[in-house]
């Protein structure tokens, strides 16, 4: 009934590693292979337990008794990692809230000819901000020509103007 259990889990962290790999993430390839060795550790334990009770020998009574060390070991583990991918999912979504308002911010003031650094209203042909310095273009790397500093995509050529990420 354990073993019925486990399956789907097993198969669930199974396609999200090949799926991690396939979108070569690799944290999420390595936590994901991790869970997946923690979630085997049981099955394995059930086979040797299988394998104890046809072939008794002596051998087989110390590895089963480091197998259930093992197992023992292999939940603790297993709550940790739970701990740390929970803490990591909500960093990675207070970042991305970080990022898309920052966004949000952007898109704002390019539409409404306001500084990108600090909002405050300047005509559309000012090269910098005359209240806080903030040079509005940089040359693309894409076409040479000026862009906004903090637009996803040039203005002129429509491609992303830097290949380096800030
Ligand atoms: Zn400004
Ligand atoms: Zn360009």
């Amino acid at each position: 009934m354990e073993l019925l259990f486990l399956l789907p889990l097993i198969c669930a962290f199974y396609f999200w590693n090949s799926r991690s790999l396939r979108a070569n993430r690799p944290y999420q390839t390595l936590i994901s292979a991790h869970l997946l060795t923690v979630a085997c550790i049981p099955v394995v334990f059930k086979v040797f337990e299988l394998l104890h009770d046809i072939i008794p020998y002596r051998l087989l009574t110390e590895l089963f008794d480091l197998l259930r060390a093992l197992n023992a070991v292999a939940i603790w583990h297993y709550l940790i990692m739970a701990v740390v991918i929970l803490v990591a999912l909500a960093l990675t979504y207070l970042l991305q809230m970080k990022v898309f308002s920052h966004q949000r911010l952007i898109k704002k003031r390019i539409a409404k000819n306001l500084c990108q650094n600090c909002g405050v209203g300047i005509g559309p042909q000012d090269n910098a901000c005359a209240l806080c310095g903030f040079k509005q273009f940089k040359s693309c790397d894409n076409c040479a020509q000026t862009t906004y500093v903090f637009a996803p995509f040039c203005r002129e050529c429509g491609e992303v103007p830097t290949k380096v990420d800030e």
